[in-house]
C-alpha cells in the first residue's frame, strides 16, 4: 500500500497512521518527525529548518524534496508506505511523481482528511508532547496523570513552539494557500479519498478497506 495522508495541521494524519500500520505493515513516512529529529539532533538542515517550523511556515521546497529522495530508497519504504505531511505543495507533488515514475512505483489513494479551522485550533492548543519519547497528550482529552510530566518515560511534557495559537493560524493560512491545492492535484489523478477528520481513529483504514473490499 502506498498511500498520502493530506489535511490541515491538527486533522490527526498521525493517529489516523498509527491505526492503519496496525493493520498494514507499511513505513510511515512523517516530514514533520524527520525534521524535529534533525532540529533536535541540530544537524546543519535541522539548524535550517527550525526558523521556519517555530514561525509555522514550510521548509523550502528543495531541502524536503532532497530530504524525501534519500527516505524512499530507504529499505523499509520498499514494501509500501504511508507519507504525512508530504507533499504540502505543487512543486513536491510534482517532485513525488518524478521519484516514483524512477523507482517505477505508483500510488494507491490520497486520504484527504476533512476538518475545520476552528476544530484545528482547539485540538492543537490543547496538545501537548514528550520532550524525551515523543508522546502526544491532551490537556482535556488525554491529560499526564501528573501535569508536566511523561507517564511514560518520566520526561518533560511541553507545548511545541509551533503549537501556539498564532502560529497554528499561520500553519493553516500556509495549508489552506499552499498545500490544499493538492485536493484538486490528485483529484484530477483520480485518487482522492475524502474522509471527515473528526469520524475517530479508524476513519481512514475503514475507508481503505471498503475500497479494497470493492477493488
Ligand atoms: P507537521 O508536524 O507535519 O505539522 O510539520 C511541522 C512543521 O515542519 C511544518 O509546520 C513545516 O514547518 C515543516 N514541514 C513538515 N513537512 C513539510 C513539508 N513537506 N514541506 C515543508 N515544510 C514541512
Amino acid at each position: 500500500m502506498r498511500i498520502i495522508l493530506l489535511g490541515a495541521p491538527g486533522a490527526g494524519k498521525g493517529t489516523q497512521a498509527d491505526s492503519i500500520k496496525a493493520k498494514y505493515p507499511v513505513a510511515h513516512i512523517s516530514t514533520g518527525d524527520m525534521l524535529r529529529f534533525h532540529v533536535k539532533q541540530e544537524t546543519e538542515l535541522g539548524k535550517n529548518a527550525k526558523a521556519y517550523m517555530d514561525a509555522g511556515k514550510l521548509v523550502p521546497d528543495d531541502v524536503i524534496i532532497a530530504m524525501m529522495e534519500h527516505r524512499l530508497q530507504e529499505e523499509d519504504a520498499k514494501e509500501g508506505f504511508m507519507l504525512d505531511g508530504f507533499p504540502r505543495t505543487i512543486a513536491q507533488a510534482e517532485a513525488l511523481d518524478a521519484m516514483l515514475s524512477k523507482l517505477q512505483l505508483k500510488l494507491d489513494a490520497v486520504v484527504n482528511l476533512m476538518i475545520d479551522d476552528d476544530t484545528v485550533v482547539g485540538r492543537l492548543t490543547s496538545r501537548r508532547v514528550c520532550r524525551q519519547c515523543g508522546e502526544i497528550y491532551n490537556t482535556v482529552l488525554k491529560p499526564s496523570s501528573k501535569e508536566g510530566v511523561c507517564d511514560k518515560c518520566g520526561g518533560e511534557v511541553v507545548q511545541r513552539d509551533d503549537d501556539k495559537e498564532e502560529v497554528i493560524r499561520k500553519r493553516l493560512s500556509v495549508f489552506h494557500e499552499q498545500t490544499a491545492p493538492l485536493i484538486d492535484y490528485y483529484s484530477n489523478q483520480g485518487l482522492l479519498v475524502a474522509v471527515d477528520a473528526t469520524g475517530g481513529k479508524d476513519a481512514v483504514l475503514k475507508i481503505l478497506e471498503q475500497k479494497k473490499a470493492n477493488a
